[in-house]
């Protein structure tokens, strides 16, 4: 259960009756929504199917777009971000050739520099997922969280929504917002079992991806590259770079064109060796092989699967919506996954609040 710090979820006065919902997944995406439900005065209980917070270590990083959002669903949702992420520190997000360069000196050389775009467009917080989600869980009320709940089922009756779980328990909300991630039991019971757009599919890119000490990666790019966010690019693959953890540590990305199907989509992720990556950038230039080999031997691979092919054709009906993943997951370029899935929670906090304040208008 949550820990019993309750003041970043005090309501901030709703005029309007609140409504009691269960959020279904205690993802990034649904402990955001659920602060920002409780922050607007309604009453949560979060159903999640595992048995703790699961999101891995990897790193993630949020637009100012998405911070935005964060500060007006819930002041707190940023400040936990800015507690435990790191801004670029450079005001240019930079795109490098890492395939020609023949020497690390050209490679950090402004001769290497394909483009660049000012960070005030589209400037990035990176942190790492999991200790992110545990510092947005420190401010969840005690006893709102149910783990080991996986939805199986529901239906709607004028009462509401009743809930049904693996585990033969059920409950009952007045509304339903799923979070469930990409694989999602609710849009798969809302858009139908077998319609196609239940499901997503190989988008033909992986990534490897690693974090490692910072001073191994400013041994490979030098100090300016390694404790700023940057992207190198190649023929059918680019990578990402990016301190985290107070600049102690650096997330190393490298997405790879995949021709071949994936094995099994219920299984996104897999530990590799890292001789995999290795291979996949032998032609690149000294600088980024180096990097790769600074990754540990064992290396996570994602698969990456999205909505693109067969886009849900709607998120809604009747008193169950879908959010986050479950209702867009996409490629996870320019950081539009988890971001996304920020402008839905503070669309639909808002969507909430004006039907509520126009049903009470209208007695
Ligand atoms: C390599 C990679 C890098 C990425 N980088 C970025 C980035 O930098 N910026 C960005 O914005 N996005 C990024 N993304 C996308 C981002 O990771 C996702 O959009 C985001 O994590 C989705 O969060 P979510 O809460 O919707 O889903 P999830 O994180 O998948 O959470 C779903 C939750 O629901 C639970 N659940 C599942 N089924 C059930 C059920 N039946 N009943 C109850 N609970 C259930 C799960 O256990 C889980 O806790 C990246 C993605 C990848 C693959």
């Amino acid at each position: 259960m949550a820990a019993n710090d309750t003041q970043p979820t005090e309501c901030q006065g709703n005029e309007t009756t609140p409504l009691d919902i269960a959020v279904v997944g205690a993802g990034i995406i649904g402990v955001l929504t659920t602060l920002g439900l409780l922050y607007h005065g309604h009453k949560v209980t979060v159903y999640e199917r595992a048995s703790n917070y699961s999101e891995g270590g990897g790193a993630i990083a949020f637009t100012g777009v998405a911070r935005e959002c964060m500060k007006q669903l819930n002041p707190f949702i940023l400040e936990a971000l800015q507690q435990v992420g790191e801004a670029n520190r450079h005001p240019m997000n930079r795109y490098w050739d890492g395939f020609h360069p023949t020497t690390k000196e050209l490679a950090q050389s402004e001769e290497s520099l394909l483009f660049q775009q000012s960070a005030h467009e589209l400037d990035y917080t990176g942190c790492i997922r999991s200790v992110y989600l545990h510092e947005m869980a420190k401010a969840l009320p005690d006893g709102i969280v149910w783990f080991d709940k996986e939805l199986e089922s529901y239906s709607e009756g004028p009462e509401g929504v009743k809930l049904r779980f693996s585990d033969g328990s059920t409950a009952q909300a007045e509304a339903v917002i799923a979070c469930d991630g990409i694989h999602s039991k609710a849009r798969r019971l809302l858009l139908g079992e077998d319609n196609p757009e239940s499901r997503p599919s190989f988008a033909h890119k992986v990534a490897y991806r690693a974090i490692i000490p910072i001073a191994e990666s400013i041994s490979a790019l030098g100090e300016e590259k390694a404790n700023n966010q940057c992207a190198h690019l190649g023929p059918d693959a680019h990578m990402l770079s990016f301190p985290v953890a107070q600049w102690t540590l650096s997330n190393v990305f490298v997405f790879v064109h995949d021709s071949k199907p994936w094995p099994d989509s219920h299984y996104l992720t897999a530990e590799v060796e890292k001789s995999e990556v290795v291979a996949a950038i032998s032609k690149w230039g000294p600088s980024i092989r180096e990097l790769v080999d600074k990754m540990p031997e064992k290396v996570s691979k994602w698969a990456i699967f999205d909505m693109a092919d067969n886009p849900a054709n709607t998120y809604a009906r009747g008193r169950v919506c879908i959010a986050g993943d479950a209702a867009h997951a996409s490629s996870p370029f320019h950081g539009a996954g988890a971001c996304m899935g920020v402008e839905d929670a503070l669309v639909l906090v808002s969507v909430l609040e004006t039907a509520l304040s126009r049903s009470v208008r209208s007695g």
